[in-house]
């Protein structure tokens, strides 16, 4: 038996129980006729004595072992002298009498702690050193937990987990394929689902009116902190429910897992804001809020008073951020090279001071005299000791650059607090966008995405214009899960794959199964999916899905600690039936 207890599990009461412990050496120390070791498992971390009087044999061997052997131990559980009150099993120590080396181990390239002195690269090469450290060790138990409750919510609701498959056709995502040439059908190649979306829908058809799958996607996209090329949803899809029916089963997922999970109370409904109202107040789809300091459009304010900015600017809109009148000459100009960075795009920024004593000062005040710079403050309800920063220029940039503003200043003020939890739902997004690059429409969503019956009238004439019944959930600013209520009906399918710049051929070709089981009696039916590894981060209160990814890749889409992707030989090369092009030689 390599243990009968773990490394976090004994205490004063086991005192005189003769136990065997295995694990990893954390810490040696010598001390005169004692040695002391500090044995690590996943549970915890027990002290074990060696007494060189009673056992030199035994302490001579404990002194041999380094830092991660992996050993095993024999003896008798007693009363620690000198108790550790941060350790739960800091009461008692082991009194060995064996010690058996199950494993050496190399010095480590970085130590195994809380806070460990690796660097990123370095960890992520060994990976599994970095799993053995207490904080990823409790990121993945977090995951693990956070799988269970979904999985007991949607199984207590009927839902049925099947898996699709992993060797596709393209799927209408969006994002590039990661494609896999296939050895039996030389030069053709299966793609990997960037969703399950066609089989959830096909699964409808089939008559399995709840669905779900914790499943892995693949998208070829650059990558960011939030977003790995292959990643984790849970995938949801149900049949013979409206907008409204989906958007209450997952927002009473959503309110159990943060219950079962963090013990935190969240009010449904959820709030829900048109896409719309989120662009004007927030400047973006996503709003986080934990926080107002809403954006005010001041246009029909501030123009026609000889201030060429603002009176050739498509927008001009600011936020009030209260409390800050008193930033300095230097924040200002800080502030104003922040939000001139290429990032943001905006050409200046514009202040005005709400001083205490009721005066205002402002960086437009030869164009604009208190009375007016008053009226200003009052759009924004601002009080004294308010600042007002304005930006103006280009509606979408503008917008863009007051909603980084506003979060910038949010956290300045300590408005984002990590452990505070809002979320919203986000309605009635466009159907389609217009890309002046490619002169097309793109499906904001994608092309199974229902328009609003009251906006279908609009298909032919102005697509542009048409609202979908499409959701996205969010939680403190990140979009934690989107989906949409599908269509159903084979005519408004087929406008919609036209406006989408498909000829019939070519949706014939991608999307024909699909069509045509919906010509066997297509249920309606609606889904959503959430971005599991972002729903974990978040409630760990992580800015990075990498750290609740046990093996993630790193920003150029590599895993440094298998070496992939890598070359293949050119045996395997010749059974695809593939040659790699030249490099060009310069
Ligand atoms: N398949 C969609 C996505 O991955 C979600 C959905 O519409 O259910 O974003």
């Amino acid at each position: 038996m390599y243990r009968t207890h773990t490394c976090g599990e004994l205490r004063i009461e086991n005192v005189g129980d003769e136990i065997v412990l295995s694990g990893w050496v954390q810490k040696i120390r010598n001390l005169g006729g004692m040695t002391f070791i500090d044995l690590r498992d996943r549970y915890g971390i027990t002290q074990l004595a060696f007494d060189e009087n009673a056992n030199p044999e035994m302490t001579a061997k404990a002194r041999e072992v380094g830092r991660e052997f992996v050993i095993q131990v024999k003896g008798k559980v007693i009363e620690r002298s000198n108790k550790n009150p941060n350790l739960s099993t800091g009461d008692i120590e082991i009194a060995c009498h064996e010690i058996n080396i199950l494993s050496k181990s190399e010095i480590p390239p970085f130590t195994i702690e809380e806070d460990t002195d690796g660097g990123d690269e370095l960890r992520m090469k060994y990976r599994y050193l970095d799993l053995r450290r207490p904080q990823l060790q409790r990121q993945m138990a977090l995951r693990h937990k956070v799988a269970q409750q979904v999985r007991a919510y949607l199984n207590n609701q009927n839902f049925f987990e099947v898996e699709t498959p992993v060797l596709i056709k393209s799927t209408p995502e969006g994002a590039r394929d990661f494609v896999v040439p296939s050895r039996m059908n030389p030069g053709q190649f299966y793609a990997l689902p960037q969703s399950p979306q066609v089989f959830k829908q096909l699964l409808m058809v089939s008559g399995y009116d709840r669905y779900y799958q914790i499943v892995k996607c693949f998208r070829d996209e650059d990558l960011r902190a939030d977003r790995q090329p292959e990643f984790t949803q849970i995938d949801c899809e149900m049949a013979f429910v409206e907008q409204d029916d989906v958007l209450s089963t997952f927002e009473d997922m959503t309110k159990a897992i943060f219950k079962n999970v963090l013990n935190v109370d969240m009010d449904t409904p959820f709030k829900r804001i048109p896409f719309s109202e989120a662009m004007a107040k927030y400047g973006n789809d996503k709003p986080d809020l934990r926080f107002g300091m809403e954006i005010h459009k001041m246009n029909d304010l501030v123009k026609g008073h000889d201030f060429v900015v603002f009176d050739s600017a498509e927008y001009i809109g600011g936020i009030c951020a209260e409390g800050l009148s008193e930033y300095s000459r230097k924040e200002l100009d800080k502030l104003t090279k922040w939000v001139q960075r290429p990032q943001i795009g905006a050409k200046g920024l514009v202040y005005v001071k709400y001083n205490e004593d009721g005066t205002f000062k402002s960086s437009v005040d030869k164009f604009y005299d208190a009375d007016q710079l008053k009226k200003w403050a009052d759009g924004f309800n601002a009080k004294p000791g308010d600042l007002i920063l304005i930006l103006a220029g280009d509606e979408k940039i503008t917008l863009h650059g007051l909603s980084e503003l506003r979060l910038e200043m949010g956290s300045r003020l300590g408005l984002r607090d990590k452990k505070t939890f809002v979320p919203l739902w986000v309605v009635d997004f466009p159907l389609v966008e217009w890309d002046e690059e490619s002169q097309r429409f793109y499906a904001m969503h994608h092309p199974f995405t229902a328009p609003k019956p009251e906006d279908i009238n609009m298909l032919d004439s102005d697509p542009g214009k048409i609202r979908a019944n499409a959701y996205d959930l969010v939680i403190n600013g990140v979009e934690i899960g989107g989906g949409s209520v599908r269509i159903f009906d084979q005519d408004v399918q087929a406008k919609m794959f036209k406006i989408l710049g498909f000829t019939k051929e070519e949706a014939e070709n991608q999307f024909g199964f699909l069509m045509n089981a919906f010509k066997y009696g297509a249920p309606p039916h609606a889904g959503i999916a959430f971005g599991f590894d972002r729903l974990v981060s978040i409630i760990a209160g992580l800015d990075s899905i990498r750290d609740v990814i046990a093996f993630p890749k790193n920003n150029s889409g590599r895993d440094v600690m298998i070496d992939s992707p890598s070359p293949v030989s050119e045996d395997q090369l010749d059974e695809l039936m593939l040659q790699l092009k030249e490099e060009e030689k310069e």
